[in-house]
């Protein structure tokens, strides 16, 4: 091989940087230019300020902006997206999109992320355990690979202009093909890695295209090799030796890869023992290899990923300053890092000026992040450097179990007396008979997730809550207003359990965050989800508790307006867990024990508001599962735990639902039957029903609504195509046990459409009930 230059790997550095910019600048510009309010021109131009903005932010923290310890992680949408494009691995469908070279102009970029009329965009799904979400790329037998578009190599240009040695990333090639799915027409089966010998001289010619361009060093992720993979482990091990034997040995730049999210496992000495130049570990959430793992090094600088990228506490020094002691007896050159890129967390704990001054000293953002791994480089080969660092952080660190809120008697009295009791409803026979009694439903009842359009006038009545400029009265008054077309609605459309819509949440989560004690909202914490979409969790620093009712009042107001049976809805304990960000000072399962009580008192106050049905949403059960098997019993045992403490309290009339979704159960179908709910709704339409063959399978036997109208989609569902889905269902669940119900909630939808899905889907219903009774 020859590399271009051999300039050191840099002692510090960091996998990634959040890139929708410190004020959603990205978002905001990428938004009004899909709404023609702007033109290419000024999106690019106020791309490359903002990229401009972040190295020079980068260089200010400490990262050397000569030495490519700044990574190039920028995207207009989404990290594997461009690393798709890079490599010219457009579907079929989109492929008149391309010139001749395969390459993709801005416009047709988005058009693969958000579709268009005639095409559905590329599958999105989460990336790894993290609630980011990316798009998947897909992959065919005849997929044509081409090196196609060089923006990789523009914006390391466009830096270097502005003086900031850059380093160029993108998804390694077999992490690129794990996450790949076969293309429509592959025949069954196909497996995308199969496709790696033909995608590697596209990976070597853009190695060699950033050469000629001063490229010094380039990064690669690999995250999927920390993850259980459904391919056999010397398929693997074979591919990643090829991979990076191949990519090893061209004129190009020094290569690092990196293995965020977890360890490497026994893919790590094979990656120890290719010809890279520097390899990445999670040395935080991994384990620390022994020292047999990393044999094969050699001169390869080991990165030690050593400050959490995906949570948001300060770092302990001394913890981290232990560990990079122990990394530096296994390899001959440390360089300090991130363990994932900092996507995952918001820019600036100092921007937070509200939050109680201790709670803000306990937190590190991005840029804390980036600080501390630079202080932590400073201890390479000198522990003693820094001691000054790590006994200040020791310091602020140690007032954290002593403050007030942290650590409540009342809270810790409850969850520590626990007993089998509180995890155990009554037979499903017994709740089944008194549920009967109380709520006398036809078969196939009609019900929806919960949800109904947020409407502008919604929103902006919160915005103008928040800004003072509505009164609360006014603000209760709009509500209920909403509630009340909700209802007229239901009613209308003939379902047969209403909703009260949720027009009072801004978010499942972050609602019940505002009123929980323990919990803390940030003003500018915000991160993103996927495209331009972001979320701003909440803190969960202290302990749970609930100050006073959150949903009653809004329950009961909706069932004073029907006859019909209101359903009360709350988010469930695992899924508040997952989208906030979590302390990290005890295990989770003690914390989502302590939100799951808090939950069981609210459902007992809206038992004693009678509301007859409640649903527990775990949209997230299944976004938490571990990436390795070995640790996926644990995370399940305390997961559906908790589901069942926030539950178990409920009287045996009353009936309990449950709603999952972002697909995949099969893993879980196990947990879902354990969370002992009456009836579980779970997302469906998209994948043709086939969830309900895994619930068969399992033996499932308490009532289940398999989703018949696709929300995530504008597009209306006739009667006919939702009542072919229920006969579809029906021939894997008995009648007894089927609901109809949409795939997720309404929010994100327009009244229009979903007045006109929703009346097919009750009618559908009623011609399937009928026939039923005709066919007796
Ligand atoms: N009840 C929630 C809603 O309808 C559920 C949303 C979700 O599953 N993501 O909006
Ligand atoms: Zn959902």
């Amino acid at each position: 091989m020859s590399t271009t230059a051999s300039t050191p790997f840099p002692a510090a550095t960091i996998v990634g940087y959040p890139r929708i910019g410190r004020r959603r600048e990205l978002k905001k510009a990428v938004e009004s230019y899909w709404a023609g309010r702007s033109d290419a021109t000024t999106l690019q131009r106020e791309a490359a300020d903002l990229r401009h903005s972040q190295y020079s932010r980068l260089a200010e923290l400490g990262l050397d902006a000569s030495n490519s310890s700044i990574p190039a992680s920028f995207s207009f949408y989404d990290q594997v997206l461009d690393t798709a494009v890079a490599v010219g691995a457009v579907p079929q469908r989109f492929a008149s999109l391309a010139d001749d070279d395969g390459r993709l102009g801005l416009d047709a970029y988005f058009t693969l992320a958000r579709g268009d009329a005639e095409n559905q965009p590329l599958e999105m799904t989460k990336w790894f355990d993290s609630n980011y979400h990316y798009l998947v790329p897909e992959i065919g037998p005849d997929t044509k690979f081409s090196y196609a578009n060089r923006w990789i190599r523009e914006q390391f240009a466009e830096a270097a202009e502005a003086g900031f040695t850059t380093r160029p990333t993108l998804i390694g090639p077999v992490t690129f093909l794990l996450l790949s799915k076969a293309a429509e027409g592959s025949g069954a089966g196909f497996p995308p890695l199969s496709r790696l010998e033909d995608l590697l001289p596209v990976y070597t010619q853009i190695l060699e295209d950033l050469a000629s361009a001063g490229v010094q060093w380039v990064q690669f992720d690999e995250p999927s090799l920390v993850a259980d993979q459904p391919v056999d482990s010397a398929t693997l091990t074979a591919a990643v030796e090829r991979a990076y034997t191949v990519l090893t040995d061209g004129n190009r730049p020094q290569i690092l890869v990196t293995t965020p999210y977890g360890s490497a496992g026994e893919l790590l000495p094979v990656l120890a023992g290719t010809d890279i130049e520097a390899l990445h570990i999670d040395a935080f959430k991994g384990t620390v290899p022994d020292a047999g793992a990393l044999r094969g090094l050699g001169d390869t600088v080991l990165v030690a990923g050593l400050v959490d990228g995906h949570n948001i506490w300060k770092a302990d020094l001394e913890d981290a300053s232990g560990r990079l002691s122990r990394l530096e007896e296994l390899a001959g050159r440390v360089a300090v890092s991130t363990s994932t890129s900092l996507l995952h967390v918001p820019y600036d704990a100092d921007d937070e000026q509200q939050l109680d001054p201790a709670l803000r000293s306990w937190l590190a953002f991005a840029d804390q992040k980036v600080a501390e791994v630079v202080t932590l480089s400073r201890a390479v080969g000198a522990p003693e450097a820094i001691a000054t660092e790590i006994a200040a952080a020791a310091e602020v660190l140690a007032t954290r179990p002593s403050a007030s809120g942290v650590r409540r008697a009342e809270v810790r009295e409850r969850t520590g007396s626990l007993g089998d009791d509180d995890f155990q409803r009554p037979d499903y026979e017994v709740r089944q008979a008194a549920q009967k009694a109380v709520l006398d439903l036809p078969p196939l009842p009609t019900t929806t997730t919960g949800s109904f359009p947020q409407t502008s006038e919604v929103r902006s009545a919160r915005a103008r809550l928040r800004k003072g400029e509505l009164s609360g009265d006014d603000y209760t008054a709009a509500m209920r207003a909403e509630i009340r077309r909700v209802i007229e609605l239901q009613e209308e459309l003939g379902f047969d359990v209403l909703v009260h819509g949720e027009p009072e949440r801004n978010d499942m989560v972050q609602y019940f965050a505002e009123h929980l004690d323990g919990f803390e909202a940030t003003v500018h914490g915000w991160v993103q989800s996927y495209g331009s979409r972001c979320t701003r969790p909440a803190i969960l620093w202290g302990d749970v508790s609930r100050p006073e009712p959150i949903t009653v009042p809004w329950s009961s107001y909706a069932k004073s307006l029907t006859d019909k049976p209101v359903k009360g809805m709350l988010t469930g304990p695992v899924t508040i867990l997952a989208w906030s960000f979590v302390r990290d000072d005890q295990p989770l399962g003690e914390t989502a024990n302590q939100v799951a009580l808090a939950l069981r008192d609210e459902i007992a106050d809206l038992e004693s508001a009678g509301i007859p049905i409640v649903q527990v949403d775990e949209p997230a059960l299944r976004e938490l599962l571990p990436l390795r098997q070995a640790e996926q019993a644990h995370y399940l045992d305390w997961s559906v735990n908790a589901f069942r403490l926030a539950t178990s309290g409920a009287a045996a009339e009353t009936q309990v639902h449950t709603h999952l979704c972002y697909s995949e159960f099969g893993a879980v179908i196990g947990a879902i039957d354990a969370l002992n709910a009456d009836v579980t709704s779970i997302e469906a339409a998209r994948s043709k029903m086939e969830v309900v063959t895994d619930l068969r399978q399992h033996g499932f036997s308490r009532g289940v609504g398999p989703g018949v109208y696709d929300i995530h989609s504008p597009r209306v569902p006739s009667t006919e195509e939702v009542r072919q889905l229920l006969q579809a269902a029906l021939d894997h669940v008995p009648a007894s046990q089927l609901w109809v119900n949409p795939d997720c909630g309404l929010k994100t939808r327009g009244y229009e459409e979903v007045t006109e899905s929703l009346g097919n889907l009750t009618q559908a219903a009623v011609a399937v009930r009928e026939s039923l009774v005709a066919a007796r």
